[in-house]
C-alpha cells in the first residue's frame, strides 16, 4: 500500500543542517494499526508528514500504490492528501470561527462536494464520533476530548485510505484518551492508521505494529511487512485501480464514480471569509469604516459636482429668460475670448542677456490689443432681408422674438408733472422729466454721479410679444389688472421685494418735484425732511390708470431757421418738451397710454424676461414705426443734401430750457425747467454720448441713432430671441447659422445666394456662461478629487497591512486547509475573497455615507437656494466606486494573500 525508499529530510536553516530523517526504509499494510515510538525529536513528526504528502523528502522516494511520488506536482500532493489521508493533530487544530459542522465540511468544501452532500457526510461522521447533536457549537464551547473527535470526523469524512495521527492523546487526560483511542482503534479496521506517540503503554494495548525511531533511524519494527507479501497486496491493488479507470473511461458510470480532484470554488472561498469576517464583526466594521474614508471624500465631490451641475441645469431654462439669444450690430465673440485667454503666448520670446534693459513698445502692444478686440468684436451689418429671415424662423422653436429698433421712447412720451402737490399740472416729456431729476441729483451730494445714475433707471421698454410666455413667468397683481397687450397699454413690473425705483416713479410723474427733493434731502441729512412729504408707498389702484400720452415727431419737433456762423439760415428743428408750445394742442396725434397692469416674478422664477420697469407692447413699436418713419425731421435728417454740410451744434434740434429760480419761498436754490431759452444739440439729446466740446464725434453715427431714437429707422438694428427651452436652443442657433453656411438660404417664397449673404454672428451668452461654469465646476471637481484620493491610498495600504495582520493571525488555518489538501490558490482565494469583501464593504459604507450626508445637506439647503439635491451622486458613479474601492482593496490584499498561500503547512502548523 505504502513504502517509503531510503527516504531522508534534512532542514536546511541558516545556521546549521539539520538531518531529521537518515533513511527510512518502511512498508504498510492495507489495513493495520501502526505506532510510531521515540523520543522528542527524533523525527516522528516529520515521518508522518512525509506519509501525509504534506512535507517532502530530500531524498528517497515514497511508493503510493505502487506508483512513485518523485514526479508528483503540487497539484498531485493536494489531491493525494485531500482524498487518501486524513490528519489528526495533537492540537485539533481546528478553524475558530466555524461551526463543528463548518470543520467537518471544510475537507468536502475543498474537494468542491456541493453543499447537500457535504451536510449529511460530516453528520454522518460526526455521528459516527459521538458528536451527534452537537452541529452547530462552536470549537471553545467543547471539551478537549470533544475538540479531538470533531478532529477525527474531519479526517475521516473523505473517507480516506490512510489515517494520520500525530500524538492525538497528547494534550488529554487518561480517561478521554482511553475513549479517543478506542475510537482511533475502530476506525483502524477499515484503513491503515499511522499513530505517532511518545506513550508506550498505548502503543502497546492498541497497535498491531510498532515502529521505534530514534534520531532518524528505524530501530525496531514489531511487524515488518514482507516484500512478498507486499507485492502481493500490489497485485490486488492495481486490479482495483484497474477497474476504477475503466469505470471512469465508461461515461455512464464516471457520473457516480467521480474522478478524484480537489477543487474549492471562489464562491466558497468567499462563504468561508465571509464567516471569518462576521466573527469578527467589530473589526471587519472598523475596517470597512476605515477603509471608506477615501471613497466618501471622493464621492462627496463627485455628490456635489453633479449637484451643482443639476442645480445649473435646472436654472438653464429659468435663466434663458434673462439671457435671450442677440442679434446685434455689435456681437462679441465670446468663444474667441475664452480661446484666447487660454491660448499660448505664440509670440516669439527674444534671447534677452542679463546686462541689458530692454524696450517695451507702446505701439506693438496697442497693435495686439487692437487684433485681439478684432477677433472679439464682430461687426453685423444687419439687413432687411436678414430680419425677414429671422422673422421667418419656425414659430415653435421660440418663446418670442424681439425687435429692438433703437427707439427712446422718453422724448415722445408725455406726462403729469407738478413741482408741489398745489402747483397746476405740466404735460412734460419724460426726456425733460429725466433732466430735471438729473438737475436735482446734480445738486445733490451725488453730483458725480447724476447722469450716471439717471442713465440706470431705464424708462419705457418692450416687452416680448407672448402674453401666455409672459404669465409662465409673471403674476399680475390686483385683480383690475393685467398683461398688456395692445398698443395704448403699458404695465409696470415689480422688481423681487415688490419695488420700483424712486427715481422711475419721479420719472414717470408719480412724484412731485417737492416729494423728489424730500426724498434726496432724507438720503442725505439724516431724518432733516418734512414729514408726509415723502411716501414708502402706493397702491395698486393708484399705480394703475394713470396714463401717458405719445405724440409723434410733427408734432415735437417745430420747424424753426437757424443762422450759421456765415450769417445764412438753415431749417431747423426745436424739441418742445412742453406739450403746451404744441402747435395745435387739439389735433396733435397723441396716443394715451395707459398703466393696465402690475406684474411681479412668480417666485420659482430669479431671471425672468423683464426686469423691474414699464413696459409697452409690439404693437405700440409698430405705431410709433408707422408714424415716425416719414416725420418731417427724419426726412430732413436722412435728406443729405440739406443736413450734409451742417456741423452738429447747427442741426439745433436740442429742447430748450431755461434755468429760473423758483419764486416759491425758502426753494430758490431749485431749478425750475421751463421750455424756452438756449438750446440742446443732438449730441445733447443722445445723453451726453460725446457731442460736446473737443470731443470728437462720429456725425454720422450719431445721426443714425438720433433717427433710430425717435423711430425714424424701420430697420431692426436688435433682436433677441427666447428659446422654448435651453435644450431646444439648439434649434434656433442652428436656423441661424445656417445663414452662414455655404449655398442658398431659402424662406418662404425667397432665395438669397451665399454671395448676397454677409455673415451675422449672434451671441449666446447663456451657452457660453454655463460651460465656463460647467468647465469650473470640472476644475475644481478634479482637484479635489486628486486631495481625497491620497486619503483613498492611505485607505489601501492600511487595508492591505491588515490583511497581512490577518494573513498571520490565520497561520493555522491556512496549515489546516493545506493539510486537508487545499491548493495554494485556494488560500490565496480565501485571502482575496476576504479582502473583495471588505473593500465592497468600505465601497458600500462609503457610498450609504455620502448619500446620508447629501441628504441632509439638501435638507438644510434647500430652503435657502429653492433646489433640492444639490448633493446628488449618479447611481453609475456610485456603482463605479464601489468597485473602485474592491478594485484597489483587492490589489492591496494580493500581496499578503499570495504570501499566505505560500506558506510551507509544516511550518504553518508547527506555528503556536
Ligand atoms: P518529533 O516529532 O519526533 O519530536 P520532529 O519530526 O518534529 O521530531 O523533528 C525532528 C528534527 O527536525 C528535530 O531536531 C527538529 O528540531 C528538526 N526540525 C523539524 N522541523 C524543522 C524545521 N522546519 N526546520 C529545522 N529543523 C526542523
Ligand atoms: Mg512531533
Amino acid at each position: 500500500m505504502l513504502q517509503l525508499r531510503s527516504v531522508k529530510k534534512d532542514y536546511i536553516t541558516s545556521s546549521e543542517t539539520v538531518q531529521a530523517l537518515k533513511g527510512i526504509d518502511l512498508s504498510f499494510r492495507q489495513k493495520e494499526f501502526v505506532s510510531i515510538l521515540g523520543p522528542s525529536g527524533c523525527g516522528k513528526t516529520t515521518l508522518l508528514n512525509i506519509i501525509g504528502g504534506l512535507d517532502h523528502y530530500t531524498s528517497g522516494d515514497l511508493i503510493i500504490r505502487g506508483k512513485s511520488t518523485k514526479l508528483y506536482k503540487d497539484r498531485d500532493w493536494d489531491v493525494y492528501r485531500n482524498h487518501r489521508i486524513g490528519f489528526i493533530f495533537q492540537s485539533y487544530n481546528l478553524i475558530p470561527h466555524q461551526t463543528v459542522l463548518g470543520n467537518v465540511e471544510l475537507a468536502l468544501t475543498i474537494a468542491g462536494i456541493d453543499k447537500e452532500e457535504r451536510r449529511a457526510r460530516a453528520k454522518r461522521a460526526l455521528d459516527r464520533v459521538g458528536l451527534a447533536g452537537q452541529y452547530n457549537k462552536r470549537p471553545n464551547q467543547l471539551s478537549g476530548g470533544q475538540c479531538q473527535r470533531v478532529a477525527i470526523a474531519r479526517a475521516l469524512v473523505n473517507d480516506p485510505e490512510i489515517l494520520l495521527a500525530d500524538e492525538p492523546t497528547g494534550a488529554l487526560d487518561t480517561v478521554t484518551s482511553k475513549q479517543i483511542m478506542d475510537l482511533i482503534k475502530e476506525i483502524s479496521g477499515e484503513r491503515l492508521v499511522i499513530m505517532v506517540t511518545h506513550n508506550p503503554e498505548i502503543a502497546e494495548e492498541y497497535s498491531s505494529r510498532i515502529i521505534r525511531l530514534l534520531d532518524g533511524r528505524v530501530i525496531e519494527d514489531t511487524n515488518p511487512f514482507s516484500e512478498k507479501d507486499e507485492a502481493e497486496e500490489c497485485k490486488k491493488l492495481f486490479a482495483e485501480d484497474e477497474e476504477l479507470a475503466k469505470a471512469q473511461a465508461d461515461p455512464k458510470k464516471s457520473k457516480k464514480q467521480k474522478k478524484e480532484k480537489a477543487k474549492m470554488s471562489f464562491f466558497t472561498a468567499f462563504m468561508l471569509s465571509a464567516r471569518n469576517l462576521i466573527s469578527k464583526k467589530g473589526r471587519t466594521t472598523m475596517v470597512g469604516i476605515a477603509g471608506s474614508i477615501g471613497i466618501i471624500g471622493i464621492a462627496l465631490v463627485l455628490a456635489f459636482s453633479a449637484g451643482i451641475k443639476g442645480y445649473i441645469s435646472s436654472m438653464q431654462d429659468d435663466m434663458l429668460s434673462g439671457n435671450p439669444i442677440e442679434i446685434a450690430e455689435t456681437a462679441y465673440d465670446l468663444s474667441a475670448l475664452t480661446g484666447m485667454m487660454t491660448a499660448e503666448e505664440a509670440a516669439d520670446v527674444l534671447e534677452k542677456l542679463p546686462d541689458r534693459v530692454y524696450v517695451s513698445s507702446l505701439v506693438e502692444y496697442l497693435a495686439k490689443m487692437n487684433k485681439d478686440i478684432n477677433t472679439i468684436v464682430m461687426e453685423n451689418t444687419i439687413t432687411d432681408e436678414y430680419i425677414e429671415y429671422v422673422k421667418a424662423m419656425p414659430k415653435e422653436y421660440y418663446n418670442a422674438m424681439l425687435l429692438n429698433y433703437g427707439i427712446n421712447m422718453s422724448l415722445n412720451i408725455y406726462t403729469d408733472f407738478k413741482y408741489d402737490k398745489e402747483s397746476e399740472a405740466k404735460n412734460i416729456s419724460i426726456k425733460n422729466l429725466v433732466d430735471i431729476y438729473t438737475a436735482i441729483l446734480e445738486k445733490s451730494e451725488f453730483k458725480d454721479y447724476a447722469s450716471f445714475v439717471t442713465t440706470l433707471v431705464p424708462s419705457f421698454k418692450q416687452a416680448p410679444n407672448n402674453t401666455d410666455y409672459l404669465l409662465s413667468q409673471y403674476d399680475v397683481l390686483s385683480e383690475n389688472s393685467e398683461i398688456a397687450d395692445e398698443a395704448h397699454e403699458v404695465m409696470l413690473v415689480l422688481n423681487s421685494d415688490d419695488e420700483l425705483s424712486d427715481l422711475l416713479l419721479a420719472m414717470l410723474g408719480y412724484f412731485t418735484q417737492e416729494e423728489f427733493e424730500q426724498i434726496i434731502h432724507k438720503a442725505t441729512e439724516d431724518g432733516d425732511y418734512k414729514e408726509g412729504l415723502y411716501r414708502d408707498s402706493f397702491s395698486y389702484d393708484e399705480l394703475l390708470g394713470k396714463t401717458f400720452t405719445w405724440y409723434p415727431n410733427d408734432t415735437i419737433f417745430k420747424e424753426i431757421a437757424a443762422p450759421t456762423p456765415t450769417g445764412e439760415t438753415y431749417p431747423s428743428y426745436t424739441y418742445l418738451a412742453n406739450s403746451k408750445d404744441f402747435k395745435d394742442s387739439e389735433n396733435n396725434g397723441g396716443i394715451t397710454l395707459k398703466v393696465v397692469g402690475i406684474l411681479n416674478a412668480k417666485e420659482n422664477v430669479s431671471y425672468g424676461c423683464l426686469s423691474s420697469g414699464i413696459y409697452y407692447t409690439e404693437a405700440l413699436t409698430n405705431e410709433v414705426l408707422k408714424a415716425n418713419e416719414n416725420s418731417k425731421i427724419v426726412e430732413f435728417l436722412n435728406d443729405e443734401e440739406k443736413s450734409a454740410p451742417l456741423a452738429a451744434t447747427y442741426y439745433n434740434i436740442g429742447y430748450s430750457y431755461s434755468y429760473i429760480p423758483w419764486n416759491s419761498e425758502g426753494k430758490e436754490e431749485i431749478p425750475h425747467f421751463g421750455s424756452v431759452g438756449p438750446t440742446l444739440t443732438m449730441a445733447d439729446m443722445m445723453g451726453g454720448m460725446g457731442g460736446s466740446g473737443e470731443t470728437k464725434v462720429d456725425l454720422e453715427d450719431m445721426k443714425g441713432r438720433f433717427i433710430r431714437s425717435i423711430g425714424g429707422n424701420s430697420l431692426a438694428n436688435t433682436v433677441h430671441i427666447y428659446p422654448i427651452s435651453f435644450d431646444d436652443k439648439d434649434l434656433v442657433t442652428q436656423y441661424l447659422d445656417a445663414w452662414n453656411a455655404d449655398g442658398d438660404v431659402t424662406y418662404g417664397d425667397v432665395t438669397i445666394s451665399k454671395e448676397d449673404r454677409t455673415d451675422i454672428t449672434y451671441t449666446d451668452a447663456l451657452e457660453l456662461i454655463i460651460s465656463m461654469i460647467n468647465t469650473m465646476i470640472d476644475v475644481v471637481s478634479y482637484a479635489l478629487i486628486a486631495f481625497t484620493s491620497v486619503s483613498l491610498v492611505v485607505s489601501t495600504v492600511m487595508i492591505g497591512i491588515i490583511t497581512y495582520v490577518s494573513v498571520v493571525e490565520r497561520i493555522k488555518e491556512i496549515g489546516v486547509i493545506r493539510s486537508l489538501g487545499g491548493r495554494k490558490k485556494d488560500v490565496s482565494h480565501l485571502f482575496n475573497a476576504e479582502t473583495f469583501i471588505i473593500g465592497l464593504l468600505a465601497g458600500l459604507i462609503g457610498i450609504s455615507v455620502t448619500y446620508i450626508i447629501s441628504a441632509i445637506v439638501n435638507i438644510i439647503l434647500a430652503p435657502i437656494i429653492s433646489y433640492s439635491s444639490i448633493a446628488a451622486l449618479p447611481i453609475p458613479q456610485a456603482i463605479l466606486l464601489v468597485a473602485l474601492s474592491t478594485g484597489l482593496t483587492l490589489i492591496s490584499g494580493l500581496i499578503p494573500a499570495s504570501s499566505a498561500a505560500k506558506k510551507d503547512p509544516v511550518v504553518a502548523l508547527r506555528t503556536e
